[in-house]
C-alpha cells in the first residue's frame, strides 16, 4: 500500500466511523425524542389509573381498618388532587419538557400516602406493605422510565417503609417482621430496576428496526422511481427505433416520387397553354405547394431515419446562455406578453450542435407560449435554468401554463401526437427536439402538474 493510498484509507475509515457515530447519535436523539412524547402519554394516563385506584381504595380501609374510614378517605381524597394537580401541568410547554421529573414527584404521592397509613395505624404489623410492593411492581412494569429512575423510586419507597414504622407509637416493637418486610420491599425495588433496563432496551431495539424499515421504504421507493424513468426511457428508445426503421423506408419511397413529381410540376409551369391558363396555373402552383410540404415532412423524417443512439454528436463548443438568447430573440413575437426569467450558473459552456440546441428551446419555448395562449393563463411566465450535475448540464423549461393531462404525458414524445386542430401541428416539435438531445447523449423528460405547470428537462455534455 502507498503512503497516499494509505492516508486516504485512514481518512476514510475515520470519516466513516465519524459517520457512523454521527447516525448513532441521530438515532438516540430521535429515540429520546419519541420517549418524552410516550412518557407524557403513559404519566397522563397513568395519572388517571393511579387516581382511581387510590379512591377504590376506601373499599381495603373499610375491611382492614374501618375506625379510620374517614380520616383515610379525606386523606385518599387529598392525594388524588394533588396527583391530578401535577397531571394538570403536563399539558403545559414546561411541564411536558419536565415530564420525567414530574412524573416522579407524583408517583411519590400514593407511597407516602400509605407510609403515613401504616405510621397511623400499626407500623410493622400493617399489612399496608403490600401496596408499597405493588405501586413499585406497577411503575417498573409501566411507565417508560429509566433503570435509574425505578431504582431510586424504589429506595426512596424503603426509606418511607423505615421512616414509617420507626416513627409508628412505640417505634419497631417486632424486628423479624420489620427486617422481612423491608427486605422484600427492596428486592422488589431490585428486580424491579432489572425489569426496567431490558425493558428500555428492548425498546430501543424496537426504535431502531422501525427506523431502519421506514429507511428501507425510503430507499425502496426511490429505487422504484428510478427503474420506472428507465423503463419509461427503454419504451421511448424502442418506440424511437421503430419510427426510425419507418422513416427510413419512407424516405426512400416517398423521396424519388416526390422530386420527379415536382421537376414534372417545374415542366409543366413552363408550358406555355400554363402560362396562358390562369386556373391551370394556379394549380399547378397548389400542387408544387403540396409537393414541397411532403418534402418538408420527409427532411424531417430525416432525423429519426439516421438517428444512431450512443454516437458522438457532432459539434462545437457553445455558450448553452447564448444558445437561450437565440432562442428567445427568434420567438419574440410568440412570446410577447410572457414573463420570461432564467437561472444559469456562471460557465455554461457545452458541447454540441448549437443549431439544433436553438431548435429545442425554440420549439419548447413556442409550446408553452401556445398552450398558456390557449388556455389564457394569467400572468404567462416561462422559467429556464441549468445547473451543472455529473459533469453535465442540466436544463430545465418551466411553464405555468394549462400542464399536459396524465394520459398526455407519456405520449408528447410520439411522432406526430399532437392536440392541436388539424393542420395546426404537426406533433413532430418534441419527437425531433427529443432524437436531438439523445444525440448529444442526453435525455428529454417531461413532468407536469395538470392545471399548474409543464416542465422539459434534458441534458448536454460539457465542452472538453
Ligand atoms: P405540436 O406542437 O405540433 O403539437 P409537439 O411534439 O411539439 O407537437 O407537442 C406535442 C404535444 O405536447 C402538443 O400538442 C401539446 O399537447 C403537448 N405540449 C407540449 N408542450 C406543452 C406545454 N408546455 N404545455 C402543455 N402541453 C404541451
Amino acid at each position: 500500500m502507498t503512503a497516499s493510498t494509505a492516508a486516504s484509507t485512514a481518512a476514510s475509515t475515520g470519516a466513516s466511523s465519524a459517520s457512523a457515530a454521527g447516525t448513532a447519535a441521530a438515532l438516540r436523539s430521535g429515540f429520546h425524542e419519541e420517549l418524552r412524547d410516550y412518557r407524557l402519554l403513559c404519566s397522563k394516563a397513568g395519572g388517571v389509573t393511579v387516581i382511581l385506584l387510590v379512591l377504590m381504595g376506601v373499599a381495603l380501609d373499610y375491611v382492614v381498618y374501618p375506625d379510620e374510614q374517614v380520616r383515610f378517605a379525606l386523606v385518599r381524597l387529598a392525594t388524588s388532587v394533588l396527583i391530578g394537580l401535577a397531571v394538570l401541568t403536563l399539558y403545559t410547554q414546561a411541564g411536558r419538557r419536565h415530564v420525567q421529573f414530574i412524573t416522579f414527584g407524583w408517583l411519590l404521592l400514593p407511597q407516602i400516602m400509605i407510609a403515613w397509613m401504616i405510621y397511623a395505624t400499626q407500623g410493622e404489623g400493617s399489612v399496608f406493605y403490600a401496596g408499597l410492593m405493588l405501586t413499585i411492581f406497577a411503575v417498573g412494569i409501566l411507565f417508560p422510565s429509566g433503570y435509574w429512575q425505578t431504582l431510586a423510586y424504589g429506595m426512596a419507597t424503603v426509606l418511607l417503609y423505615f421512616i414509617a414504622c420507626e416513627a409508628h407509637a412505640g417505634g419497631i416493637q417486632d424486628r423479624s417482621q420489620f427486617f422481612f418486610q423491608l427486605i422484600i420491599i427492596f428486592f422488589c425495588a431490585l428486580a424491579s430496576a432489572i425489569y426496567t433496563f431490558f425493558n428500555e432496551k428492548g425498546r430501543f431495539q424496537l426504535f431502531r428496526l422501525k427506523e431502519e424499515l421506514a429507511s428501507k421504504n425510503e430507499e425502496l421507493a426511490r429505487t422504484n422511481e428510478s427503474l420506472a424513468q428507465i423503463k419509461g426511457q427503454l419504451l421511448q428508445q424502442e418506440k424511437m427505433a421503430a419510427v426510425g426503421t419507418l422513416a427510413a423506408g419512407l424516405l426512400h419511397e416517398v423521396n424519388n416520387p416526390v422530386n420527379f413529381c415536382l421537376m414534372a410540376i417545374e415542366v409543366a409551369l413552363e408550358e406555355p397553354q400554363a402560362r396562358e391558363n390562369p386556373s391551370l396555373q394556379e394549380c399547378l402552383v397548389d400542387a408544387r405547394q403540396g409537393m414541397q410540404r411532403i418534402q418538408h415532412i420527409v427532411s424531417d423524417l430525416k432525423i429519426f431515419a439516421y438517428r444512431k443512439p450512443g454516437a458522438e454528436v457532432e459539434g462545437r463548443p457553445f455558450l448553452f446562455e447564448k444558445a437561450l438568447d437565440s432562442a428567445s430573440r427568434l420567438t419574440a413575437h410568440e412570446l410577447r406578453g410572457v414573463q420570461m426569467s432564467r437561472e444559469l450558473p456562471a460557465d455554461t459552456l457545452v458541447y454540441g450542435d448549437e443549431a439544433a440546441i436553438i431548435g429545442v428551446l425554440i420549439n419548447l419555448f413556442s409550446n408553452a407560449a401556445l398552450a398558456m395562449r390557449k388556455a389564457g393563463t394569467e400572468a404567462p411566465a416561462i422559467h429556464a435554468s441549468a445547473s451543472w450535475k455529473d459533469g453535465r448540464l442540466h436544463v430545465q423549461v418551466r411553464d405555468n401554463g394549462p400542464g399536459i393531462a396524465r394520459e398526455h404525458l407519456a405520449r408528447v414524445f410520439e411522432p406526430f401526437f399532437t392536440t392541436r386542430e388539424v393542420g395546426q401541428g404537426l406533433g413532430l416539435g418534441l419527437s425531433i427536439s427529443y432524437a436531438v438531445i439523445e444525440r448529444h447523449g442526453g435525455v428529454l423528460f417531461a413532468d407536469s402538474e395538470p392545471g399548474q405547470w409543464a416542465a422539459f428537462r434534458f441534458d448536454l455534455p460539457p465542452a472538453e
